[in-house]
């Protein structure tokens, strides 16, 4: 377990405890706030049990890796207990699935974005595209039904509200504090940057910013999400956590 302030802690200093049910620690000392964060925030490595079908999850198209999505529902169990989660980059709900599925544990929501006609290299002719997610009827890709069918199949009606539109749009209007904001949206510099730009300043302290598919070797994937990455550390708000493969996983600072 990687604790990074809490490694300059006295063991004696605080006291845990787990339930079997919800194998969470209870910090006893008030004193230690910042520690909590710190148990919760860590890479347990499958310490949750996950409630729901693996098989399910699997069975939806997206490009997750499964440790990836443990690691999202990992975070989004401590995020959603501080504040509502955002998602940019719904594509069919397989990122919806682990996120949402932790929000219903806690009662929150999770706002999932995507204009669902596809990125650029899932059009037709491009290197990820997908002929199910073709619209015949308007000659476009369309991954809104698909995104509906996980989240009903997850049945987290009542915990995810699907936004039909680019990000930028539903940020123009936002106001509202959130816990965590996970970027997987458009590949392109200038989606990647407008995402960060556009969300990461809603993030409460403490809050997580999570950002897909970082790639520091640029021969095994595009750069954006990668530069993204760094720029957020550059700006001193947010504290690197562990990775998960190409999951980054940041915490908004305290101060
Ligand atoms: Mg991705």
């Amino acid at each position: 377990m990687f604790l990074p302030e809490a490694q300059s802690l006295k063991p004696a200093a605080c006291v845990t405890r787990r339930s079997r049910k919800h194998p969470v620690a209870t910090v006893t000392n008030t004193d230690f706030g910042q520690l909590w964060f710190d148990i919760f925030s860590t890479n347990r490595g499958g310490w949750n049990t996950m409630p729901f079908d693996a098989q399910l999850v699997e069975s939806v198209k997206g490009f997750l890796d499964p440790e990836e999505g443990q690691r999202l529902y990992d975070v989004a169990l401590v995020a959603s207990k501080i504040g509502p989660c955002l998602e940019i980059g719904s594509y069919c709900g397989k990122s919806t699935i682990y996120i949402g599925t932790a929000c219903k544990e806690n009662g929150a929501v999770l706002f999932s974005i995507d204009h669902h006609r596809g990125s650029e290299e899932q059009q037709p002719g491009q290197e990820y595209f997908d002929p199910e997610l073709f619209d015949e009827g308007t000659g476009r890709i369309n991954t809104l039904p698909f995104l509906l069918r996980s989240i009903e199949k997850a049945e987290l009606q009542d915990t995810v509200v699907p936004i039909v539109c680019k990000s930028a749009l539903a940020a123009r209007q936002w106001a509202t504090p959130l816990g965590l904001v996970f970027i997987d949206g458009g590949h392109s510099y200038e989606d990647a940057f407008t995402d960060y730009n556009a969300w990461a300043p809603h993030l409460v302290p403490g809050g997580y910013l999570l950002i897909h598919d970082i790639f520091e070797d640029p021969k095994k994937g595009g750069q954006a999400p990668f530069q993204v990455y760094k720029l957020a550390l550059a700006s001193g708000l947010f504290q690197e956590q562990p990775r998960t493969k190409t999951l980054g996983v940041l915490r908004r600072r305290f101060f």
